[in-house]
C-alpha cells in the first residue's frame, strides 16, 4: 500500500469534503467568532523542512499566510517544543502584522500543540486578550486553559526515570545496531545523522563503544547514570552539570568517561539525550533543566535512525507494558526518522484536536502529516474517524503539502 496519498486520491477526498461541507466552493469567512476552517498540521517535513530555520523559506508559507489573512485557523501540531515551534509562530505572527495594515488578523487564529500533544498553547496580548483583532504591542504564549498537560518529567524522580529509560534505549540501540557487522554503514546515512560530516563520527562512536575493553566487555556496558551523581541532591548535581551539558544545556552523554569517546560525542551535531523543555524559550526556559520549574515535554534519544530503532522501541514498550500498572501515564517510546521520542502515554497528537473539537472551536478542516505510521499516526486515525469534517492527508514533505494547500485555498477561498 502506498504510504503517501496520491494526488488523485486527494482531489477525490477534497471534492467529497467540499460538497458535503458547503453549498458553494467559495465561502464568506466571518470576521467575528471562531475561524470556520482549520488546517491542523505537523510541523517538520510537513509545513517546513527540518533543515529550514525560518518559515518564510518554506513553500507552504505563502499559502499559510493567505489562509490566515482570510480568517481561517491553523493548529501546528508538533513533537518538538521550546525554541523552534515558537520561533516559527513568532515569524508567522510578525508577518501577518506587517503585511497588512488594516488586517483583521486575530490572535486566536493560530494555536500550537507541542510535545506530541503534551501541551497546547495560545497567544495573548498585553491585556491578556486572546479573542481579539490584534492591535499591536507585546504578545506572550500561555497554556490553553482547561487543557490537561502531560509532561514527560516535572519532578526530580520523574527526570531520573526518563533519563534512565532513555539511556537504556540508547545502549540497546548501539548494541543491536552493531550486529550484524557493517549494518551501521547501511543505517547511519547522511540523512539520518545530520550530514556526511557527522555520519562517520556516529559510526566511529558506536564502533568504539562496542569495542572490547581489557576485561572483554564492551565500553558501552560502563555507561551508567550513576556517573552523573544523580543520587546526590540537586544542588550538588547542578555544580557538576558543566561536565555533561553543552552550550544549550542539553545533556551530551551519560557517564562515558573514556577520553576518546567523549571527543567523538563532543563532535556530534547535538547531544544523545535531548530534553525538550516546555514552552517558548524566552518565557519558560530554565538554564538548569533539573530545576523544579523546568518541565520536560518529552525527551529524544538522538542518532538512532529508524531502520534499527523500531526494534528497540518495540522491545522497550513491550517491557513497559508488562511492568507498568499506570498504563495511562506510563512512559512510552515512539520511533522518529532519526531518533526515538520518549513521552507519556497520554501525549498523542490527536488529543489537542479532540479537545478543541469538544469545545466547538475546531469543527471542520484538513489535517496533514508526513509520518502517518509514526508520530502522526493518531492524527491519521482521527482523520479516519472524522473523514467528512477533518480528513487527514499523508504528505511526503513541505513541498508536497504546499501543492495541497494551494488547491484547498483556491477551491475553498476562491483565491486564484
Ligand atoms: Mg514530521
Amino acid at each position: 500500500m502506498a504510504r503517501y496519498i496520491k494526488d488523485a486520491q486527494f482531489y477525490n477526498k477534497l471534492a467529497s469534503h467540499l460538497s458535503k461541507n458547503m453549498s458553494t466552493s467559495t465561502i464568506n469567512v466571518p470576521r467575528s467568532g471562531n475561524p470556520q476552517f482549520w488546517i491542523v498540521a505537523d510541523m517538520d517535513e510537513t509545513l517546513i523542512s527540518k533543515r529550514t530555520r525560518n518559515i518564510p523559506e518554506s513553500p507552504c508559507f505563502p499559502w499559510l499566510t493567505k489562509w490566515l489573512q482570510e480568517g481561517h485557523g491553523l493548529l501546528v501540531n508538533t513533537s518538538d517544543d521550546g525554541r523552534r515551534p515558537f520561533r516559527i509562530w513568532k515569524q508567522l505572527h510578525d508577518h501577518l502584522v506587517q503585511s497588512s495594515q488594516n488586517s483583521l488578523y486575530r490572535l486566536d487564529q493560530i494555536l500550537f500543540s507541542t510535545g506530541e500533544g503534551a501541551a497546547l498553547w495560545r497567544m495573548e496580548d498585553q491585556q491578556q486578550r486572546h479573542h481579539c483583532v490584534y492591535e499591536g504591542g507585546e504578545i506572550r504564549f500561555v497554556a490553553y486553559p482547561g487543557y490537561e498537560r502531560s509532561m514527560v518529567a516535572k519532578c526530580w524522580q520523574e527526570k531520573r526515570e526518563v533519563l534512565e529509560f532513555g539511556k537504556q534505549m540508547w545502549v540497546d540501540f548501539v548494541k543491536s545496531s552493531i550486529v550484524p557487522p557493517n549494518s551501521l554503514n547501511n543505517v547511519i546515512t547522511p540523512e539520518s545523522s545530520y550530514g556526511e560530516e557527522y555520519r562517520q563520527i556516529v559510526i566511529d562512536l558506536y564502533t568504539q563503544l562496542m569495542a572490547p575493553t581489557e576485561d572483554n566487555s564492551p565500553l558501552i556496558d560502563s555507561v551508567t547514570l550513576d556517573d552523573l551523581s544523580l543520587d546526590r541532591r540537586e544542588s550538588s548535581f547542578t555544580n557538576h552539570k558543566a561536565q555533561f551539558f553543552d552550550k544549550e544545556n542539553q545533556m551530551i552523554v551519560n557517564g562515558v568517561t573514556k577520553e576518546k569517546i567523549r571527543k567523538l560525542v563532543s563532535q556530534l551535531h547535538g547531544p544523545i539525550l535531548w530534553m525538550n523543555q516546555s514552552g517558548d524559550v524566552d518565557q519558560h526556559w530554565r538554564d538548569d533543566p533539573f530545576e523544579p520549574e523546568a518541565e520536560w515535554t518529552n525527551m529524544f534519544v538522538m542518532n538512532c535512525p529508524r531502520q534499527l530503532n523500531t526494534m528497540v522501541v518495540e522491545r522497550s514498550n513491550a517491557k513497559l507494558k508488562n511492568t507498568n500498572s499506570d498504563r495511562g501515564n506510563c512512559l512510552i517510546a515512539s520511533d522518529a526518522p532519526r531518533s526515538i521520542c520518549i513521552r507519556r502515554a497520554l501525549s498523542t497528537k490527536d488529543r489537542p484536536v479532540r479537545f478543541l473539537m469538544k469545545h466547538q472551536l475546531i469543527n471542520r478542516g484538513f489535517m496533514f502529516g508526513d509520518n502517518p505510521d509514526g508520530n502522526d499516526k493518531q492524527l491519521k486515525e482521527l482523520g479516519d474517524e472524522y473523514q467528512e469534517e477533518l480528513p487527514f492527508y499523508a504528505v511526503q514533505n513541505a513541498e508536497h503539502t504546499s501543492t495541497f494547500l494551494k488547491t484547498i485555498i483556491e477551491e475553498i477561498l476562491g483565491c486564484r
